[in-house]
Formats: structure tokens, C-alpha cells, sequence
């Protein structure tokens, strides 16, 4: 048997409860299964542009259904995954899932962004690029457009080889998104190469932005050093009607936050697809009646 890493994570107070509960549940063993076990789950929640109300794609999030410990959230798997190397396998699973069930959407909106979380040690690896075209052209879509939400963290081992892996994946049509940014190690140098289309601002900012003058003067700088880079920007966790119109202000492009949908399963995304009719002008979200995009 393996190293374990339940210890670290099912347990942090107690020792003793821990020994007891690793008899049980190896987390990094029944992770190994997840996929043959068919218990993996793609989640989407919508990203929708805030000039039109419309909606412009989704992200895929991870979920794991255990029969033992229920729906497991990726924050408590992701980094036993990573440790362990069933990261590769969990990514290249995603990658396809999500542009397979992608390939079910409702097109009345146009053009939408399929986006797959990629970390670090995942874009690192040298088969990383073929294994994305691969996905790309298994699951080809003239409507679905695959982004990859990558770290800035990816950037600091080795940024030339990330720079270039992510400008082949670009020259493919591939869309690259700097997620969770403002939070990791970022120079503002990269700005005059780095190989990306979109910036998400970390939730942490979007959550304190009306409490905190600091908080939108961030908001609005990382806004305005995009654009001045030819970047898009997406807020995420957008959880009010008051945050929603203070980014719509602020000319951020793109909201994604549980105001306008939580992560849902994929028969339930396209339900809310097909049910959407937009947002109006004091930026209530309508799933019914007249179209009121805006
Ligand atoms: P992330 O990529 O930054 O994803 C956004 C997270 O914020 C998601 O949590 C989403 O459910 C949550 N969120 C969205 N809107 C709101 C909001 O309005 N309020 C609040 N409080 N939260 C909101 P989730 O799905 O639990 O994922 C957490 C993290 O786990 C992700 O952060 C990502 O880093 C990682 N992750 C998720 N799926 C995958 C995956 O397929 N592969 C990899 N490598 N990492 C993944
Ligand atoms: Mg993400
Ligand atoms: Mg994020
Ligand atoms: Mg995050």
C-alpha cells in the first residue's frame, strides 16, 4: 500500500480519530477507482457577459459521488489527486467529459466557452498540448469553443516552456483564462507576452468589493490593466444583485457567481439554458417571460 494522505485531510484535530478513520476510507485508493467506477461528475456554471446578459459559456467543475461519503467537493480531493498523480488521468477524464456533454447545449446562444480547470503540474508535463488537441478534435464542435482556466502559479517554474505550450494550444483556437488572479505570483512584465485571452478575478476581491473601497480599487485595476492588454475579465463569485451592477459599472466583461446560478449537473445546465431569457437593465435574472437581454 501507498503512502496515505487521509490522515492530513479527513482528520486535522484529532490523531487517534484519525488512525481509526484510515482503516476505513483511503481516499487516495478509492480516487484510483473514481473513474472505472464511473463516479466522477462534470458540473457547469454559466458564465454570462454583463453588456448583453447573455450567456457566453460555462465552467466545467469536478465532482466525485462516493457511495460511501456522498457528492465529495473538489477542494477536498484535488490536492490528494495532485500528490498522487491521479491528477493526469482526473484532467485528460475532464477534458473530454465536458466537451462530450458540451456537445448537447442549446446553441440559441451563440458561440459558447467550454472551460476546464488545469493545474500546474498537469500543464508541466510534455504530453499536456496533444492531449488537449486530441480532446479538442475527439469532440470537435463549430459552437463549443474549449478555454483552459489555468494559475499564475503555472508561470513560475519554468514561464518560456508554459508561454509556449499555451501558444499552441492558441494557435488551435484554444482560449486560455488566468483563474483565481491577483492572488498568486504575478509580474506585471508578463502582460507585454503572456499567451492569454481572459483574466478571473479571485473571488476573495469580488466578495469584499462593496464593503471595501480596497477591494474595488483592486476590481477596477485589474479591469483596466486587461483591457489595456487586449484582455477579457471575468468576476467569479457574483453573489448579489448589488455586486452583479457594481461590476456591470466597472466595465468587467464576463460574471460567473451563485446570483446567477450555482454549478449544477449537465442535463440540469442545459434546462437552465434552455429556460434563460436574460437579465434586465437593474440586472434581475429572468429564467421565464420576454427576453430581456441588455
Ligand atoms: P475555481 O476554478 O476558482 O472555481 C470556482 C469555485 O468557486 C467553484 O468551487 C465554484 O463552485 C465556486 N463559486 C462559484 N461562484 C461562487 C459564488 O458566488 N460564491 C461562492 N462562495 N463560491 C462560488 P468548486 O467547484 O468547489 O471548486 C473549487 C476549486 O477546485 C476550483 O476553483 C478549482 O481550483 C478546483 N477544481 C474544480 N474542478 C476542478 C477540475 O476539474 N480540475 C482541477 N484541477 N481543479 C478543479
Ligand atoms: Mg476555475
Ligand atoms: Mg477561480
Ligand atoms: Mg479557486
Amino acid at each position: 500500500r501507498r503512502a496515505r494522505s487521509t490522515g492530513q485531510l479527513l482528520c486535522v484535530a484529532h490523531d487517534d480519530e484519525c488512525a481509526e478513520e484510515s482503516e476505513h476510507w483511503d481516499i487516495e485508493m478509492a480516487l484510483e477507482d473514481a473513474i472505472h467506477k464511473s463516479e466522477l461528475r462534470v458540473y457547469f456554471q454559466p458564465k454570462i457577459s454583463l453588456a448583453t446578459g447573455r450567456p457566453v459559456g460555462a465552467e466545467a467543475l469536478v465532482r466525485w459521488e462516493n457511495d460511501f461519503r456522498g457528492l465529495i467537493g473538489p477542494n477536498e480531493f484535488i490536492p490528494v489527486a495532485e500528490s498522487s498523480g491521479f491528477i493526469r488521468p482526473l484532467t485528460e477524464w475532464m477534458l473530454n467529459s465536458a466537451l462530450r456533454l458540451a456537445g448537447m447545449w442549446e446553441h440559441r446562444w451563440g458561440v459558447q466557452e467550454v472551460s476546464v480547470n488545469i493545474p500546474p503540474c498537469v500543464l508541466d508535463r510534455s504530453d499536456f498540448v496533444d492531449t488537449v488537441i486530441s480532446a479538442q478534435k475527439l469532440w470537435y464542435s463549430a459552437t463549443n469553443k474549449l478555454c483552459i482556466e489555468i494559475v499564475e502559479q503555472s508561470f513560475i517554474e519554468n514561464v518560456e516552456n508554459a508561454f509556449s505550450k499555451l501558444n499552441r494550444l492558441r494557435d488551435e483556437g484554444i482560449s486560455v483564462s488566468i483563474d483565481d488572479f491577483g492572488t498568486g505570483y504575478s509580474s506585471l512584465a508578463y502582460f507585454r507576452d503572456i499567451p492569454a485571452d481572459q483574466l478571473k478575478i479571485d473571488q476573495s476581491f469580488v466578495f469584499g468589493l462593496l464593503k471595501d473601497r480596497d477591494n474595488a480599487n483592486i476590481v477596477e485595476l485589474i479591469v483596466d490593466l486587461a483591457h489595456r492588454f487586449g484582455l477579457s475579465v471575468v468576476a467569479e463569485g457574483v453573489e448579489d444583485i448589488q455586486t452583479l451592477s457594481a461590476l456591470k459599472k466597472m466595465q468587467c466583461d464576463i460574471a460567473q457567481g451563485f446570483f446567477i446560478a450555482r454549478p449544477m449537473p449537465a442535463e440540469e445546465y442545459h434546462e437552465w439554458l434552455a429556460n434563460y431569457r436574460g437579465i434586465n437593465a437593474s440586472g434581475v435574472i429572468s429564467t421565464s417571460g420576454a427576453e430581456t437581454a441588455r
